[in-house]
Order: structure tokens, then sequence, then C-alpha cells
């Protein structure tokens, strides 16, 4: 990773939890992606929504994000450049798959499936989103490379707060309760 900026946050209060495997971290970020030394627009935001919760230490979030977090507390900034190999992986060119329409998870009542629309396919990985490259009657092609695979990706991130995750979370490799999993 590469130029990781972080602005402590004024004052800590004492008491503030560290971010260390089996905490819930909550978040908001800006993520534009670095092309040729030059920042795009934005690509996503949580500005204005609810932060992003993940449980730390289980491989939720892409390794380069979770290496930065790691010791971190609420308040923190990060701004911190990754390369694909600590994001979303290379880009591969032998990942086109021809799927019948009928294995595809479609929403109930659909039937068609157009060109860049995002569909989710059964793979030995389990199910994945993969984009629709081309699209016929009975059969569709897909690239079932990550939309961002071989991108370097700039993110800058608040930590919003941080706690330790319950007995059940950790057992379960994810957060539960507000902007969490619901069973
Ligand atoms: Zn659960």
């Amino acid at each position: 990773m590469t130029d990781v900026v972080t602005e402590q946050a004024a004052s800590p209060a004492s008491g503030d939890m560290i971010i260390a495997d089996d905490c819930v971290v909550a978040f908001h970020y800006r993520m534009c992606e670095m092309k040729n030394g030059e920042k795009s627009g934005w690509i996503e935001e949580s500005t204005g929504r609810e932060p992003l919760m993940y449980l730390h230490g289980h491989a939720n979030v892409i390794s380069g994000l979770e290496a930065a977090m790691t010791g971190k507390k609420a308040g923190d900034k990060i701004s911190i450049t990754l390369e694909p190999e600590q994001a979303y992986g290379p880009r591969r060119s032998n990942s086109f798959q021809r799927v019948p329409i009928k294995h595809l998870h479609l929403k109930p009542g659909q039937k068609q499936v157009q060109v860049g629309e995002i569909v989710a396919i059964q793979t030995s990985q389990g199910i994945r989103n993969a984009l629709v490259v081309k699209a016929g009657r009975f059969n569709v092609d897909v690239d079932t490379n990550h939309p961002y695979a071989g991108r370097t990706l700039h993110y800058e991130i608040e930590v919003a707060s941080v706690r330790a995750a319950s007995a059940e979370e950790i057992s379960h490799r994810h957060v539960h309760g507000p902007g969490g999993h619901h069973h």
C-alpha cells in the first residue's frame, strides 16, 4: 500500500477502543480510482448514509483496507491508495463463462437479461456477481472479474465507531444488528 496518511482524532478519550481482530468497526468512506497518478471522481461514498460496518479480522473487507484499519480508533482518518493485489485482485482474461439463462439467479419474474447487467451466478467459490457481456436467447456470456479487479483504488476513510463483537457475531463471522446482518 502507498501514501497512508492518517489524522488522529483530537484528544482521544480514555477507553477508546483500538481496532483489532473481533472488533465491529463502523466507518465512512469515499473511493475513487487512481489512473496514471491522477484521481478519478468519487465512484462510491457513504456520505449522507449510515456508515459501513464490518467484523474486523475475518477478511470481510479487502485486505489493504483491513490492514490500514488495524490499530485505529473512532475519529481517525485514513487516506490510502491500494494496488489491485491489496484490493480486488488482478483482472483475469480467462474469466468469461457461458451460462444458461435458466441457471442465473434472476429477480422474481425476470426472464430477459441485457448486456451490461450484473447477474448472480453459481461458481466453484459460491454465488458471485458477474457482468453480462453478451446476451442470447438461452445463454449469456458473463465476465466474472470483479468490476474493480485490476484497478488501483484510493480511499478516504473516517472511523465512526469501534466496539467489541458479540460471541455470536464472531462465530458467524459477520456483524448483527443495526447496519449489519439480520436473521
Ligand atoms: Zn449471523
